[in-house]
């Protein structure tokens, strides 16, 4: 499958690293293709300049955002939640109509330091906002209510652990469900929570999910759901 990564962080790498793996045709974007080839310095959660994490990724191309929307037949948004918007509005709307749009973003906002507030909530979501800014993008929101690494070696946690889907579109929904189990994830992890409203809920898990990590001072968990 032709899959399109936004987002050149550490989720948008774990993705694209996985699904390459995998034997997708992947492209990662980004905004400046020159810029982020120039950048020398670990990013701000220290992970290796992009250049260098290229080298050892020959086969994922990195491309702009305005390059990555035509590729696509899966897009997928690992970008920082404030700028998501902007950046699938580089992508193009024309370049998402009818595609699968995997949201794995959050809306953080880092202005108070740690833990993040968030900026949208309770009323509202980044995936309903995306929703609705490109309504003819097959949103999915999963994969938001863990680290990257968790995302794409579910087996890395011990035990039965869920992943969260939520979005309208029932047939974008099983093409994520193929994905999820592509990397791992048992069928019996993955939740459909319904509609894209949804996204609210698994946005607003991440304040217990900074709490968690405060307290167990490692990011390498994730949440179960134990039911009778
Ligand atoms: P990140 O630092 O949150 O985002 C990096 C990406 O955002 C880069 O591709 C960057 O573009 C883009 N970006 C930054 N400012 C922008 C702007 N003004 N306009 C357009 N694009 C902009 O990286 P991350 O840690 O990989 O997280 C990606 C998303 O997943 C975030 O929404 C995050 O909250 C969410 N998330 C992260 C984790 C995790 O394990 N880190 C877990 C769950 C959810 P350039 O490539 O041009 O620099």
């Amino acid at each position: 499958m032709k899959i399109a990564v936004l987002g050149t962080g550490m989720v948008g790498r774990a993705l694209a690293d996985r699904f390459s793996t995998l034997g997708h045709d992947v492209v990662i974007g980004t905004r400046h293709v020159e810029e982020t080839l120039a950048r020398t310095e670990p990013d701000w959660l220290g992970n290796v300049p992009f250049a260098q994490w290229q080298q050892t990724h020959p086969a994922v191309r990195l491309v702009s955002f305005a390059d990555a929307g035509p590729h696509g037949e899966v897009v997928v948004n690992a970008t920082q939640g404030a700028s998501s918007l902007a950046a699938l509005e580089a992508v193009g709307s024309a370049n998402l109509a009818g595609k699968v749009l995997l949201d794995a973003a959050l809306p953080l906002d880092m202005s108070q330091g740690m833990p993040p507030l968030l900026s949208v909530v309770n009323t509202d979501s980044l995936g309903e906002q995306i929703q609705r800014a490109f309504p003819e993008a097959r949103v999915v929101k999963s994969l938001n209510t863990m680290l990257a690494d968790v995302m794409v070696d579910p087996g890395s946690i011990p035990g039965h652990h869920n992943v969260f889907l939520a979005g309208e579109d029932t047939g974008a929904k099983e093409t994520v469900t193929v994905l999820l189990r592509e990397f791992g994830w048992p069928q019996e992890a993955i939740l459909d929570l319904g509609g894209i409203r949804a996204a609210r809920a698994t946005e607003m898990y991440s304040p217990l999910l900074f709490a968690v990590s405060a307290a167990l001072e490692t990011y390498d968990f994730n949440v179960a759901i134990a039911r009778k």
